[in-house]
Parts: structure tokens; sequence; C-alpha cells
């Protein structure tokens, strides 16, 4: 028997969906991460060279404080939820029950190895469901130490892991789950796209793109700079929602790359390049890209790199081309290109005419532009005056829009995504009404 016929054999034993069962699957996995915490710290530095600090703050007190949310809220949102029923089914009750799909599948990608595959789990989990990880094969160290967490945890027929690359993928997504639950690149979303249309599964796509930021010249632009520069380097740029990048307004353009510089130097030090903490770009392949992308426009700060240590410091770059590929691919790595307008509506209108980001940062301290750019400009998601924080939060559903993905999850919101809302109306036999049925003549009619 093949995995997904073990797991839809144990789906339908019924086994998963007590809330009791849920629970305990749940503490376990916490159990499970704390037991092998050092473990996973190393290996999130063996494969990204991810300081402690960044390791624990991005990767596993994400996922401790989504199990603990979850646990808290979980008992509520099992209850099925009894809705109006109108006066034409009078003596009916009409109720929605959160009903797991079954089994599913989850494919996730290697800049946060670790969260990204957890997570979503844990969304599986507290929806009843039982599932497969196909975790990234470009972080092998985390990807093993995942595999070894949950076999010590669960038996396969409710959570297993494949190890592999795109042939495992594409193996898995042959198989008809009831769930496909994927993050990843853009192309790579559309090909799980294509493979679940064949069978008709619903899915989640959380996609990549450019995530634009616009500096305002009413912004305080030294608070900007730094809360730009911390999300646009943590994880030294491989961050699906990072700032891509920044349109100043040319008034305050100077001042903001001054204090950007200062910034970059106060978070990671006068030479990055040799700063341990610093995070590494994932494998060769990659860094070659990202080199690449400094022959862009005028380098402005950093451009140091490191081939050995695939190490590319924190860089500004000015005067790019819009046609260049650094304006044209999702960059996804410590490069800022820097744009400037004096009109706020030539960034919003370049912004509209790319596809939709994941997410969008601006930065302005006037209500009405910040309303302004809310409404005219379509993403998943964002901050005003910040950037990634809006992550950092289960009560805020995270996702993209258009191309850069569908459907949303954390907290509430991954329990939803991997529920389906099943109406059930239920019908009282004690009498019948036969104005319903052709041909009735008379009133209420005793059953
Ligand atoms: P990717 O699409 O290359 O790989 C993601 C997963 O898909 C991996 O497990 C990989 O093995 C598998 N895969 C690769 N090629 C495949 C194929 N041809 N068929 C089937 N499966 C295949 O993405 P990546 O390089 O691992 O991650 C970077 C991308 O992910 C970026 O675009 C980034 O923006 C995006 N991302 C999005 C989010 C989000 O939450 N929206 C989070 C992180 C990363």
């Amino acid at each position: 028997m093949d995995i997904l016929e073990r797991q839809k054999d144990y789906f339908y034993s019924g086994i998963t969906r007590p809330y009791q069962y849920r629970k305990k699957a749940l503490n376990l996995l916490k159990a499970s991460i704390k037991a092998n915490e050092e473990k996973l710290l190393k290996a999130l530095q063996t494969d990204l060279n991810k300081s402690d600090f960044e390791a624990f703050t991005t990767e596993i007190g994400i996922v401790y404080a989504e199990i603990d949310f979850v646990l808290k809220n979980l008992k509520k949102w099992m209850k099925p939820k009894r809705v109006k029923t109108p006066l034409t089914h009078i003596g009916s009750v009409s109720k929605i029950y959160p009903d797991p799909y079954g089994a599913s599948l989850i494919i996730s990608p290697w800049n946060y190895p670790f969260q990204l595959a957890m997570t979503p789990l844990i969304g599986a989990i507290a929806g009843g469901n039982t599932a497969v990880i196909k975790p990234s094969e470009l972080t092998p160290t985390v990807s093993n130490l995942i595999k070894e967490i949950i076999s010590q945890t669960f038996v396969e027929d409710y959570v297993a892991v494949g190890l592999g690359g795109a042939e495992k993928s594409q193996e898995l997504l042959n198989m008809p789950f009831d769930y496909i639950f994927f993050t990843g690149s853009v192309a790579v979303g559309k090909i799980v796209m294509e493979k679940a249309s064949q069978h008709l599964i619903p899915i989640t796509l959380e996609l990549g793109g450019k995530s634009p930021v616009i500096v305002h010249e009413d912004a305080s632009l030294k608070l900007a700079a730094k809360r730009v520069a911390w999300g646009k380097f943590t994880n030294s740029g491989q961050t699906c929602v990072a700032p891509d990048y920044l349109f100043v307004h040319e008034n305050v353009k100077a001042q903001f790359l001054n204090y950007f510089t200062e910034a970059i130097n106060q978070l990671y030090g006068d030479h990055p390049v040799n700063n341990p903490n610093y995070g590494k770009i994932v494998n060769d392949k990659h860094f070659h890209r990202l080199r690449g992308y400094l022959k862009s426009g005028k380098l402005y700060y950093g451009g140091k790199v490191n081939p050995d240590k695939r190490i590319i410091e924190p860089t500004v770059l000015v005067d790019v081309d819009q046609n260049d590929p650094i304006m044209t691919e999702e960059i996804f790595g410590p490069i800022l290109p820097v744009l400037t307008y004096s009109n706020l509506n030539e960034a919003i209108d370049y912004i509209r005419r790319q596809p939709k980001p994941l997410s969008f940062y601006f930065f302005s301290e006037t209500a009405h532009y910040q309303d302004t750019v809310l409404e005219q400009i379509s993403f998943g998601g964002g901050c005003i005056n910040d950037t990634l924080y809006h992550l950092g939060t289960p009560h805020l559903p995270f996702g993209g829009v258009g191309e850069s993905g569908m459907g949303s999850y954390r907290g509430k919101h991954s329990f939803d995504t991997f529920t389906h809302k099943k109406s059930i109306l239920k019908q009282s036999s004690r009498f019948d009404f036969p104005f319903r049925y052709p041909n009735s003549k008379n009133g209420l009619e005793r059953a």
C-alpha cells in the first residue's frame, strides 16, 4: 500500500478527528521540537548560517507560538456553527461543520525550511487531517532533521515526510491527495496548480514575487531606514516577503540613504561579510544569480562578496534600468535597488503594472496617503511603517493574491484552510409542508 492509501485508511478510521487526538498531537509535536531544539539551531546554521537569535525568532519561536495559539482556541473553532434558518425551512436547524479534508500534502521551500514545513502542518493537524510533508532538498540538514523529528513523534499513517527534490514532489503531486498546501516559487506554483487540476484537488498556493516599499517624503525616515534594512537583510534577503525594491521620494532620497547605510552598520557591523551572524546564500546557483544583479545600475553601498562562504554584503544599487533582470525577477537576496519618484502616483502606477505583490510596505505619517495606497494597490498583505511584522501575528491571515498566490493561513485561518465547511440542514420529521411538493392543495399536513 502506498503512503496515501495508508493515510486515507487512517483518516477514515476516524482516529484523527476528536479534539483530544488533535490536542495530543500538537502537544507531542511541541515536545519533540523542544527536545530537538539544539539540533535544529545547529541545522539552521549549517544550511543557512542562521544565528541562534534569528533561528529562534523567525523559525522555532514562531512554531511554538502557533501551536500555543491553536491549542488555546481549537475547541472553540471545532464546534459546528449554528446559523439562521429561513421561515420557509421552519422546523429545521442549520449548522456549518468544519470538516477535515482527509489526507493533505504539504510542499515547502528552503528559505525558512523548518517554519514553513511546520506551520502548515499545525493547520493540517488542527483541522483533523493526516499529512505528508515534502521539505526542500536545498536545506538537507534541516529536512533530514524534520524527518527525524516527525518519525519520532507520529506514525507514518498519520504524518509522514518524503525527502527528495522536484521528482519526489511530482511523484506526490500525481497522487489524489485531498488537499495540497504549497509554498514556493511562482513557476512551481503553476505546476502544482496544473497537477491539482487533474483530480480537482483544493489548493493553497503561498508564492513569491517582488514586494515593493514606498518611502514617502513625510515618513519618519530614520526609523523607516532601520525597519527596511532589518526586513531586507534578515536571512540575507532570502525571505518571501522581504522588501524587493524601494521607491523613495526624490526630496528625501539622500537623507534616507544616509540613514539606511547607518542602519546596516548598526545591524550588521562595518564588515558584514565577516560577521558570523550574517546569513549566507543557500547554494552556488543562487549566489551566482545574485552576483549577476550587481552589474545593474550604480553601486551606492556594499557590493562585496565572499564566494567561498557564499556571502553577499548588504548592497544598495541606484539608477537601475527598469528592464534589467534585477527589476523583472524576484531578487531573493541582500541587494536593494532604490528608485525615486516625485509624485506618489508614479510609484503607484509602476507597482500596478507589475504582478500583484505578496507584500507591500508603505512609510508615511499621513493617514490620507496611507489610505490612498491601500485602496489603489492590490497585494497579499503588508505593513504601514514597518516590514515583515504582519507575519508575526496569528490573528492576520497570511497569503498572496494573483500571481503571489491564493488562499491564506496562520491561526484560525490555517484551521479554515484545512477544513471544508460542510453545510448541514437537520430537518424535522414531525411535520411536512405540502406546498414544497408539486400539486400541494392544503396547508400543514401531519407526517
Ligand atoms: P521552489 O518553488 O523552487 O521549491 C519549493 C518546493 O517545490 C520544494 O520543496 C521543491 O523541491 C519543490 N519543487 C521544485 N521544483 C519542482 C517541480 N518542478 N515540480 C514540483 N515540485 C518542485 O521554491 P524555493 O526556491 O524553495 O523557494 C523560494 C521561493 O518560494 C521564492 O519565490 C519565495 O518568494 C517563495 N516563498 C514563498 C513563501 C510564502 O509564504 N508565500 C514563503 C517562502 C518562500
